[in-house]
């Protein structure tokens, strides 16, 4: 039998083990943890409203079948002429691959971004800004250095807009924890560009504006961050705003491991891949989600989304089997079903299917692609599970 080698237990990994598990394929599954994150979600308990719990589940609880083994290790590097993968804790060979490593932030060479910013990309990462900000607030307790209380967000695409979004409810809450006036803090969003959400058509990004500035969050459209030292950002026009939270929410680009190795790359590091998902390079390795480079119907690559990486993960498992068998592998199309950003736990906007939505109707929509995604991994018992968690946690 062909060893089929998964990288990766994000959206993309996921998928194509779960469907590889129903298919009865045998395939082993290599990730840096033992659980899967809902990343989708992550600025949510990033933003203080849960607990971190109900968002991630056990891998195992999820690939539970003699077909699967799932291995923990980080991958270092790869070595496709010789058909394997170097982990730290051991080499991996295989007959096919399917690379679904993710991404890696974009700093764009902005001088000091990388060392002093925090992230929002994993459970970890989530974790981190959380505790960072909680931190803040109890030293401002005790030196009332306004600094503290200053959070600056760096760019306002759905990451940045989403997380502030959900900050603007929690700060208050946290100030009346350590009984700080609210009107101390400040939640700063920096965007570059002329508008936020450039994805979201007009209408649609004037109520998300409209909604974060009545939440008291101050956006600031066409302020490029330039550099950022230490409780430092330095903006395009020579401002510097002194804050001890610093959030990176600008952009990201593919996971370096591809380029390291030779894959024929896009500027932001994604594999070129064919019509059926494979490496340009090679045909025995397949790259989906935020790794790949997949050229859309716009003749641009599609933007990387977990319901792309999703819908990779399951068609290469199609394209794997008509491979194994001799049989003619199916183009890869993008079923694309709209874009739906939170902001706050009661307000979301959107599209879904070319339809425009906004407010508590696309809040609910949010929730039910949340379930979607839950119903893939482990059917109804899972989504009963996690929302018994999500209950418990608010
Ligand atoms: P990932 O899901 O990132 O999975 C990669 C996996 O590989 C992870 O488990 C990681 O731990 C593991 N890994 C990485 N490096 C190594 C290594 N060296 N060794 C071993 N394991 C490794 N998209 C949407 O479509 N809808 C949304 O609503 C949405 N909301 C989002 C909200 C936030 C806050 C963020 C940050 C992103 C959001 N996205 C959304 C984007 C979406 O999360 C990504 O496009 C998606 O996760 C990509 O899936 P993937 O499988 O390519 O990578
Ligand atoms: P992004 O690239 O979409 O947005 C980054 C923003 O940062 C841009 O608006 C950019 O102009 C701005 N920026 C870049 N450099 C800057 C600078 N120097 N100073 C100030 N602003 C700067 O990144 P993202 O929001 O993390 O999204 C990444 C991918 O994940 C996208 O494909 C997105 O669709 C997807 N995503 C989807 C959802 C959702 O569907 N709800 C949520 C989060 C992310």
């Amino acid at each position: 039998m062909a060893k089929v080698l998964i990288l990766g237990a994000g959206y993309g990994g996921m998928a194509a083990a779960v469907k590889m598990q129903k298919a009865r394929i045998p395939f082993t599954i290599i990730n840096k943890h033992s659980y899967h994150y809902f990343t989708t979600l992550l600025h949510e308990p990033a933003g203080g409203r849960n607990d971190f719990d109900p968002y991630y589940v056990e891998i195992s609880e999820v690939l539970n079948s003699p077909e699967a083994t799932i291995v923990k290790d980080t991958i270092k590097s790869l070595n496709p002429s010789e058909k394997k993968v170097i982990g730290e804790g051991g080499e991996y060979s295989y007959d096919y691959l399917i690379f679904a490593l993710g991404n890696a932030p974009e700093f764009f060479g902005i001088p000091g971004l990388a060392e002093h910013s925090l992230l929002l990309r994993s459970l970890e990462t989530a974790k981190e800004v959380r505790s960072h900000i909680d931190e803040m607030f109890a030293l401002y307790a005790a030196d009332k250095d306004p600094a503290r209380l200053r959070i600056v967000v760096g760019g306002a695409g759905l990451t940045g807009v989403e997380l502030c979004g959900e900050l603007s409810e929690y700060l208050p809450h946290l100030a009346h924890k350590y009984k700080i006036p609210e009107d101390k803090i400040e939640l700063i969003n920096l965007e570059a560009a002329p508008t936020i959400l450039p994805m979201l058509d007009e209408r649609l990004r004037e109520t998300a504006l409209d909604v974060l500035t009545r939440k008291g969050v101050q956006v600031r459209t066409n302020e490029k961050i330039v550099r950022v030292g230490e409780n430092e950002v330095e903006l395009a026009t020579g401002e510097k705003i002194e804050a001890n939270t610093i959030i990176w929410t600008g952009g990201v680009r593919a996971n370096p491991l591809l380029a390291e190795a030779g894959f024929d790359c896009d500027p932001r590091g994604r594999a070129k891949v064919n019509e059926f998902l494979q490496s340009v390079n090679y045909e025995d390795i397949f790259v989906i989600g935020d790794s790949a480079c997949f050229i859309g119907e716009d003749g641009r690559p599609l933007p990387p989304t977990a319901q792309l990486a999703g819908q990779m993960g399951e068609h290469v498992v199609e394209n794997l089997k008509a491979l194994m068998n001799g049989q003619p592998m199916k183009k890869f199309s993008f079923n694309y079903m709209g874009t739906l950003a939170s902001i706050g736990s009661e307000v979301s906007v959107g599209n879904v299917k070319g339809f425009k939505t906004k407010g508590v109707t696309a809040t609910v929509l949010k929730e039910a692609s949340k379930a979607k995604w839950l119903m893939t991994l482990g059917g109804l018992s899972l989504v009963a599970r996690k929302n018994k968690q999500f209950t418990r946690s608010h």
